[in-house]
């Protein structure tokens, strides 16, 4: 029950076992034009481009910006916790004019400051945390990017946390580059680096004055192979890691059968529920308000006088496993579950059982069962 890697369905364990085949197989050139296929359906993006590149979520981040920025362009953060940091240090590299709009710990940057910023000069882009891993908080990339329009600039969602799991409309909502990593709610282990860019984007990398600062990422690089693999021809630039595309296809298919929207609304039926059942017994978000709390993960406060070793040891002898913080500065007083892809509600109650357990076990006062109880109830 961490924020990734999650647990996978086992469909998508016995793809990963399959033989591995040549990366120009007809079967597996099958496969990864149809993953391609399917994440533009995932994303909402029909006429955007898609990437599957081996690789972690961070190096998504960085071609997502390596490819578009140039040295000296205006980039705008709007963060929400460590992956906002992350992305400041991404663009640093590549040489942009960084500025970033820093919330609060458990809040969002408001649009009037957005709004502000964008219009004191030219931005080239600016960064979204769709999901801030570290705080549990969720930004309205809806509104950020309809802003960016406004303004001429690129707007590009981390959705690390959150793509497959909150909505997105890409194209409808004028996204530029929604990126991905395959082991959070995407549901495969963790290896690749997905992103989908804009029409607008894609221009955008091709009227580059200068060359792409970035070798293994570039788009001059990629784009022609994931044409080719979309329009099924043998095609080589890195080998592509064979088995996770194929795990991907698989996935993909998965949410692409239950649809997207489905998918979508079961993480938020789940995650109203976890909250209403964890605040019921006196737990405290980190998030500020509900409406800014993520629907893929939750990031709780231990009470006072918990110590947070000793109850996410309790609990893992409940069989659950919660990861603890993320954020520097509040590092040691809150804990973090993923409750993102092919989640139950019996892992749910399951959870919630070990957290209330493990809060007995250090007499924290509260009625013993209330937060499973809530849970159910909620959801009948
Ligand atoms: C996990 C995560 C990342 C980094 O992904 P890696 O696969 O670990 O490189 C980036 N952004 C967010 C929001 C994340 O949750």
């Amino acid at each position: 029950m961490i924020p990734g890697p999650i647990e996978v369905d086992p469909a998508v364990l016995r793809a990963m076992g399959e033989v591995t085949t040549s990366h120009i197989a007809p079967n597996f050139i099958e496969s990864f034009g149809n993953a391609l296929k399917l994440m533009r359906k995932i994303w909402l993006a029909p006429k955007g481009q898609p990437f599957i590149i081996a690789g972690s979520g961070t190096l998504a981040m960085d071609m997502a910006v390596s490819n578009l920025i140039e040295s000296g362009d205006n980039a705008l953060v709007i963060s929400t916790g460590y992956f906002g940091e992350r992305y400041k240090n991404i663009l640093a590299t590549y040489g942009a004019n960084v500025t970033v709009l820093q919330a609060e710990i458990g809040e969002t940057v408001s649009l009037e400051k957005i709004e502000v910023e964008l219009s004191s000069k030219d931005y080239k882009l600016l960064t979204i945390t769709h999901v801030d891993t570290s705080t549990g908080v969720l930004t309205d990339p809806k509104a950020i990017a309809a802003l960016a329009q406004k303004y001429n600039t690129l707007s590009i969602v981390d959705g690390v946390c959150a793509t497959a799991g909150e909505e997105t409309q890409q194209e409808t909502w004028g996204i530029d580059v929604v990126l991905t990593g395959s082991q959070k709610a995407i549901g495969v282990p963790p290896g690749l680096a997905l992103l989908v860019a804009s029409e607008k984007a894609i221009n955008v990398w091709k009227n580059r004055t200068t060359p792409v600062q970035n070798y293994y990422g570039s788009f001059t690089n990629w784009l022609p192979i994931m044409q080719a693999y979309e329009e099924r021809r043998p095609s080589y630039f890195g080998t592509p890691p064979v088995n996770l595309i194929r795990a991907l296809e698989v996935s993909l298919d998965l949410i692409n059968t239950e649809g997207i929207e489905n998918r979508v609304a079961t993480h938020i039926t789940y995650a109203k529920a976890f909250r209403k059942a964890v605040q019921a017994i006196g737990l405290q978000l980190v998030p500020k308000t509900n409406d800014i709390a993520a629907n893929t993960m939750t990031a709780i406060y231990y009470p006072e006088g918990i110590d947070g070793n000793s109850f996410r040891k309790d609990i893992s002898e409940y069989g659950v496993i919660l990861a603890g913080g993320l954020h520097a500065e509040i590092k040691t007083k809150y804990f973090r579950i993923g409750h993102m892809g092919a989640i139950t509600k019996s892992d749910i109650v399951a959870t919630l059982s070990a957290i209330e357990s493990a809060l007995q076990k250090q007499n924290y006062n509260f009625e013993f069962g209330k937060s499973v109880g809530i849970f159910l109830s909620s959801l009948a």
